[in-house]
């Protein structure tokens, strides 16, 4: 291994053994951040097939794998590429000029995933949107708009004393509670309007091409919906919601940030006032 990966460019690659799989594990648990690249021998003294994957992942999940594979031990490797590693190579067919190739696109497709894994845009208790994809997602909505000269609307939700539900009922009635205004909202808009949780109790949907009529139309069927909910009250906590409006003038281009802010706002003019009236 060593002189193929030394062939072509002499001292590109800097090399350290490990004999075994407690060897590996000590290394990786020390120094992972030194190692750019693991290549893996599924049979060692101390393992054999699936498992010394499984544990050498395990202790360095941000390290490329790549499983060097026998004759008698391919299906393993695949499996093995299955569940997360980035190749295998063929132990016969390894040389100067396959192997550092192999190392380099193993380390390459590993960023590229971490990238597109950092860029998750689910939030993962609801199954939306996270704020960082509302954001992605709504930059472009306002690029098109502005183009077509069509307005943009923004409706900005938070629970009320969400608070209280969680401090009655438990953080988990709480969560449920999240899922279950999630699943609502899905239900009120339409696919192509941006239903997304930006954090805590707080959710945002954007909707293109919406005129006064059709937003008055939206809002009340959010509220039918929210209220049909309580009554069928499956559960021992009721959802009630402030509700905060911004809609973009086509005439006066504006930034997602600023007509945020307003549906914010807004929003929270309401909670005041309703607190003022309860
Ligand atoms: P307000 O009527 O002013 O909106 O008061 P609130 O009690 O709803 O409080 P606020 O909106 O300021 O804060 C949101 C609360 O939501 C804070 C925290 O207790 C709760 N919360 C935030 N994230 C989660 C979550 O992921 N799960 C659960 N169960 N609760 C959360
Ligand atoms: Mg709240």
């Amino acid at each position: 291994m060593r002189e193929s990966l030394n062939d072509g460019l002499p001292g590109q690659f800097t090399v350290q053994v490990a004999e075994s799989l407690t060897q590996a594990l000590e290394t990786l648990r020390t120094a992972a951040d030194e190692v750019d690249v693991v290549l893996l021998d599924l049979s060692l003294p101390d393992s054999q097939g699936l498992e010394t994957y499984r544990a050498v992942h395990a202790m360095a999940p941000a390290v490329p794998i790549l499983v060097l594979s026998g004759l008698n031990d391919e299906s393993i490797a695949l499996k093995a590429v299955n569940e997360g590693a980035q190749d295998f190579l063929r132990k016969a067919r390894v040389d100067g000029e396959v192997l550092p190739r192999a190392i380099r696109y193993a380390i390459e497709r590993h960023r590229m995933l971490e990238q597109v894994r950092q860029l998750a845009v689910a939030d993962e208790l609801t199954g939306l949107v996270n704020r960082r994809g509302f954001l992605l997602l709504a930059e472009y909505q306002r690029n098109l708009a502005e183009r077509k000269g069509t307005s943009l609307c923004l409706i900005f939700l938070d629970i009320d004393h969400f608070k209280l539900t969680n401090d009655q009922f438990g953080h988990d009635e709480g969560d449920r509670a999240l899922r279950e205004l999630a699943g609502i909202l899905l239900r009120t808009f339409r696919r192509s309007d941006v239903v997304a949780r930006l954090g805590g109790d707080e959710f945002i949907v954007l909707m293109a091409d919406i005129n006064g009529d059709g937003l008055r139309i939206v809002l009340d069927r959010v509220e039918k919906n929210v209220q049909a909910f309580n009554q069928e009250a499956r559960f021992p906590w009721r959802l009630a919601i402030s509700v905060g409006v911004a809609r973009s003038d086509p005439a006066k281009p504006t930034t997602l940030e600023s007509l945020m802010a307003a549906a914010d706002q807004a929003m929270y003019k309401e909670k005041e006032q309703s607190r003022l009236a309860s």
